[in-house]
């Protein structure tokens, strides 16, 4: 079903990734409702209206679901049961078993394992008993995380020979895990792929992506690759989002080994940081593409027309926005969040590369 121009799209979340969605829909002619708890929301201030509820508020649910044709979300830890209750009353998309394969890192690398697309080596721990028969099983060097709600590093454990297996499981504090072996990768890639309702689909070229303790500082658009690797990268996302029955859009992060090895390390079914590049060096950014995907509109090229870097600007980084303003050719975006923490994604700079 198509949403035309003039419709309203529903977003779950209410962080920077609305809010440059929620200005992408805004430039085809869309209205937009937010949805999430949160006081510093940067999607609120670019948005018609903000429901400030918890997802699992039936009613602010049932009059948001009302006020909008179609809701997607750019949160992926949205319970599971808000995302079916919406489903009986408008499209969701990305929908609910997505979500349900997305939020579990366990989940997750089983569906990929069910392709047969390679990942890390993995295996679900409960207890120190099951940590050290999967670090036996795996190898000492391996990362312990949570198998759900982990972002940016958070909920996990890097482990090496002699690890103190009852520390680590405390400092998951008990929650369910899973143990991957740790991958010495070359390099870690990312694509970002469209799919819509009737299975369309369109893929951003993959794209470098530095981090700086688990957290991405650097993307580099398009990587510079082989072009067997760079098809090979876009083929894996296909196949994921296709088998997915995608409905939006689907960031698949990736190591790149030494030895040319493709291994799928976590999904997205979302924009992506990665993808922000998009905004300033594509005919139509990852948010358009968004909006198109859930509206049911024909997708836009996503064929870079510069190379670029993006930068994140973490923490009090975003303090050196008067220099950055005055960088020519430079393309600053600053979220709006209202409070500076270290660490925190305050906003992101794009520089062409001619
Ligand atoms: P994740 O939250 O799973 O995306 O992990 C964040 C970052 O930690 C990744 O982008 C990698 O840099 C690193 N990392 C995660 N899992 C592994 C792994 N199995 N082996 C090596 N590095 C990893």
């Amino acid at each position: 079903m198509t949403i035309p121009p003039g419709g309203t799209i529903g977003i779950l979340g209410c962080g920077q990734l609305g809010r440059m969605t929620a200005m992408a829909a805004a430039r085809l002619g869309y209205r937009t409702i937010v949805f999430g708890p949160e006081a510093d929301a940067p999607a609120a201030d670019v948005a018609a209206r903000h429901f400030r509820a918890d997802y699992a508020e039936a009613a602010a649910l049932a009059e948001f679901a009302s006020a909008v044709d179609v809701v997607t979300l750019e949160f992926e830890n949205v319970p599971v049961a808000a995302l079916e209750w919406l489903c009986a009353r408008r499209p969701v998309r990305p929908g609910p078993r997505i979500l349900e394969v997305t939020q579990d890192r366990l989940a997750e690398k089983r569906f990929l394992a069910g392709l047969e697309i390679p990942t890390a080596p993995f295996a679900p721990v409960a207890d120190a008993a099951g940590l050290e028969a999967a670090l036996t099983a795996l190898g000492p060097e391996a990362i312990l995380k949570t198998r759900r709600l982990g972002y940016d590093g958070k909920g996990q454990v890097r482990l090496g020979p002699g690890a103190a297996v009852e520390d680590a499981i405390a400092a998951l504090a008990g929650a369910p895990a899973i143990l991957e072996g740790f991958v010495s990768f070359a390099r870690e890639l990312s694509v970002i792929t469209a799919r819509r309702p009737g299975g369309e689909l369109c893929s951003y070229p993959p794209v470098e992506n530095r981090h700086a303790e688990q957290i991405l500082i650097e993307t580099i658009a398009p990587a510079e690759l082989p072009p067997r690797i760079a098809a090979e990268a876009v083929a894996i996302a296909e196949r994921i989002a296709g088998s997915l029955a995608l409905e939006g859009l689907l960031a698949v992060e990736m190591f790149l080994t030494g030895d040319d090895r493709l291994l799928v390390n976590e999904l997205a079914p979302r924009p992506h940081n990665s993808g922000h590049w998009s905004l300033d060096a594509c005919a139509v950014s990852q948010f358009e593409q968004l909006v198109r995907a859930i509206c049911d509109l024909p997708l836009g090229d996503p064929t870079p027309t510069s190379p670029c870097t993006m930068q994140n600007l973490l923490g009090h980084a975003v303090d050196g926005w008067p220099e950055l303003l005055a960088e020519p050719g430079a393309r600053l975006h600053l979220y709006g969040k209202r409070e500076t923490r270290p660490g925190r994604k305050m906003g992101h700079i794009t520089r062409l590369r001619r």
